[in-house]
């Protein structure tokens, strides 16, 4: 031993060691740790529970209880002590456990001879996988040294477990990584896909986590550590005079690499035998933890940042390396826990499917796949710490559903409903050329939400008339610092090249709310959906808004041209807007540029306040698009970006309908040119619904127009205005099961 006298924790880690090393099986494995770990921390009882599945615990191995309990004693998550431990993913160190919160008596198990009780999760990068129990007739607190004993003997079993180490029969130790498992998150981009996991952020595998020598493993800690100081060192360098934010970042990221109590912490893992990696693994897992509890969002980043620290050192301590795009599998589909634009454009096409554990509808992320047509689910818990690289994997875009490694008669039936989808799409195809006039005679032009250069050979194969939204914002987003004008103008020339004679529609810059620039100071706002967002932003910043509007009509330079002001909340917003684009083009008069043969401007409608406006407004407007997504938002006081909430109202809604309704009879006194461009339109039943209110023009994701197409081209509006009428006068509070009942029976 290096330390020349062995203090109790090394010895009982070594033993672990040698257990791990044994040719013993599974079960055998687990009964003889439960023996040592009790011997050595001298108490009468040790258990360990693992999950069965999600939310059920097993006694898989217990010294001390009725051996009759193990495999039959069960809790769910949450239950009794034990479950308290798992879901809290705290310790519970009691005197007397009868009488501690939540406890629950298991007769079967003979416990109740045992007053004291100290339970610890067993924890693995912040997916608790058990929970670790000693327990003593004397009725006694365990002291902070025992608590931290036996959390470093948790950690070890994690490892084990993850190492497969207690795998044999019984369904509770069955390997982990190895089971099929479905979990579901929120669909964000439609579509199925099928392949194989490529991490983002590889996980990194530990072999070794006990080791003999602490010095040695101090001394590769403590290299490790220097070299992440100097890579650090060496980025902020890199990154001096350039960009404020990720300087910050950097700087955040430089003072975890020299904090003293996060290497201390490890130091002290070590000194109880674990190996360097296991000890930062160790502290990751701990600061995992933490994330799921803390709220605060300027915490979470510096937890994320100490994460993302973590896996640099584990990274550098074990070999394993970084991903850098090199070896994607056969039919790559990303997994990660969250990822920036830029990181996914670079992965641009190729990826069949994205998976995160994070994420959210609206995020920019979530826009660029939207425009690069590749399947997304968000919030999809757990999949970072389930996915190994190169798993097959399954991803259902449209019901927000995972399977990883599924059973093959989940890939018979995903793959039949995959052929489905194909047949439907050749149906779209063959009605792509085909006016959409409904059975009644209406007209409803399907035009295209678009946002990258990516989106727009989408025109041709989707069959849309035009484009109703394009969202400039997003080649702001997606890049580091503000774009010059000559650079817009080259994008904006590229864009209305593409579509040739059909009508594209720019909106000016929607930045603010979930739409942060990473170039643009940051201002905190407690609301930033009802903040500095949008037009307010461009008003209060003429000169970016100027500049975006001198490049749009030099990109016109004498084609008909279409602008959208975003977020209009009130008629003098708009009418300050336009004043600036009759200056711009003035200005682009004297300076001898060529001027659009056609102008228009529009306003979205995104606020309620908007659909009360005067008339006059009506009148000035050029047309208006209502921006769906915000005005439901609004309207219903429900957070499009709060899962809690988001799915709450309907659209088919009666009061939003009305609503809607109210706005086309408006815009019909005026002749006002009236569209819908929130992700509404591009769903059948609410395009049709929208329709039938009376919207001539839907702007939608291209994907979504050969649906509502066939959907529109079989219907009657005058039927439908008839169910919606139907199901008003009977009060009802949605008309979505009035329709869907009717169209049952219809087409
Ligand atoms: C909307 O709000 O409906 C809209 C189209 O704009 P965005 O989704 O970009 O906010
Ligand atoms: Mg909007």
């Amino acid at each position: 031993m290096a330390d020349g006298t062995e203090t109790e924790s090394r010895k009982l880690l070594r033993r672990l060691r040698e257990e791990m090393a044994s040719e013993a099986a599974g079960q055998e494995r687990l009964d003889r740790i439960t023996h040592l770990i009790a011997d050595s921390i001298r108490s009468e009882v040790c258990s360990i529970y693992l999950f069965r599945d999600q939310d059920t615990l097993e006694l898989c191995a217990t010294e001390g209880l009725s051996p009759e309990a193990v495999h039959k004693t069960r809790m769910r998550m949450g239950e009794g002590l034990v479950g308290r431990v798992a879901k809290s993913g705290k310790v519970v160190n009691t005197a007397n456990a009868p009488s501690a919160k939540g406890f629950r008596y298991m007769p079967e198990t003979g416990e109740e001879r045992f007053s004291s009780f100290l339970g610890v999760p067993v924890q693995r990068l912040g997916e608790t996988l058990g929970v670790l129990v000693v327990q003593s007739r004397e009725a006694r607190e365990f002291t902070a040294d025992e608590v931290y004993a036996l959390e470093v003997v948790a950690m070890v079993l994690a490892e084990m477990a993850e190492l497969g180490a207690f795998v044999g029969e019984g369904a509770a130790l069955s390997p982990l990584h190895q089971q099929s498992v479905q979990l579901s998150g929120g669909p964000a981009q439609e579509g199925s896909a099928e392949g194989h996991v490529w991490l983002h952020e590889p996980r990194v595998v530990v072999t070794n986590p006990i080791a003999e020598d602490p010095h040695r493993e101090r001394e590769r800690l403590s290299d490790a550590v220097e070299e992440l100081r100097v890579g650090v060192d060496k980025m902020l360098e890199i990154s001096q005079g350039g960009d404020k934010e990720q300087l910050q970042v950097l700087e955040a990221y430089r003072m975890f690499a020299n904090s003293k109590g996060w290497m201390r912490r490890m130091e002290e893992d070590i000194a109880l035998g674990l190996s360097a990696e296991a000890a930062v693994e160790k502290e990751q897992s701990q600061a995992r933890a933490r994330m799921g509890q803390v709220t605060d969002p300027y915490l979470r980043e510096r937890l994320a940042d100490l994460d993302d620290l973590s896996n640099r050192l584990l990274r550098i301590l074990t070999g394993q390396g970084g991903t850098n795009g090199k070896d994607l599998p056969p039919d790559p589909i990303l997994i990660a826990r969250n990822i920036g634009p830029g990181d996914l454009l670079e992965y641009g096409r190729s990826l069949k499917g994205i998976v995160l554990e994070e994420g959210s509808v609206g995020s920019h992320a979530t826009i660029v796949a939207r425009a690069l047509a590749i399947p997304l689910v968000v919030h999809v818990g757990r999949i970072t710490t389930e996915a190994l690289n190169g798993d097959h994997i399954l991803v259902d875009g449209d019901n927000g559903v995972v399977h990883l490694r599924p059973e093959d008669t989940v890939v018979t039936a995903f793959r039949d409903k995959v052929a489905m989808h194909a047949k439907a799409q050749e149906r779209y195809a063959s009605i792509r050329e085909t006016p959409t006039v409904t059975q009644d005679g209406a007209r409803i032009s399907l035009v295209m939400n678009a946002g990258l250069m990516a989106d727009l050979p989408s025109l041709g194969t989707s069959g849309a008339e035009g484009v109703g939204l394009f969202r400039t914002e997003l080649q702001f987003l997606v890049r580091n610092q503000m774009p010059k004008r000559s650079e817009l103008v080259m994008q904006y020339q590229r864009v209305l090249d593409a579509a040739g004679d059909k009508r594209v529609v720019f909106r000016t810059l929607d930045i603010g709310s979930d739409k942060v620039l990473p170039y643009m100071k940051h201002v905190d706002e407690p609301n930033p959906a009802l903040g500095w967002r949008a037009i307010r932003v461009g008003l209060d910043k003429r000169g970016v808004m100027r500049m975006q509007l001198q490049a749009l009509l030099r990109a016109a330079n004498g084609r008909p041209l279409t602008i959208m002001f975003p977020f209009v909340a009130q008629a003098d917003e708009f009418r300050e807007a336009r004043w600036e684009v009759n200056k711009t083009i003035e200005r682009e008069k004297k300076l001898g540029h060529v001027l659009p043969e056609k102008l228009e401007v529009g306003a979205m409608l995104e606020t309620p306040s908007l659909g009360f406006a005067p008339q006059k407004f009506f009148e000035e407007v050029d047309f208006i698009s209502i921006g769906g997504n915000d005005l439901k938002q609004f309207f219903f006081a429900a957070d499009r970006e709060n899962e809690l909430v988001r799915r709450r109202y309907d659209t088919l809604n009666v009061s939003f309908l009305s609503f809607i309704e109210r706005i086309v009879e408006r815009c019909e006194i005026s002749k006002t040119p009236l569209s819908f461009c929130g992700e509404d339109a591009g769903r059948p039943v609410e395009a049709l619904c929208l329709a039938a209110m009376g919207m001539r023009t839907l702007s939608m994701r291209p994907a979504s127009i050969g649906p509502v197409k066939s959907l529109l081209l079989r219907s009657n509006l005058q039927d439908v205005r008839k169910i919606i009428a139907d199901s008003r006068h009977r009060g009802e509070q949605s008309v979505r099961p009035a329709v869907m009942d009717w169209l049952r029976h219809q087409v």
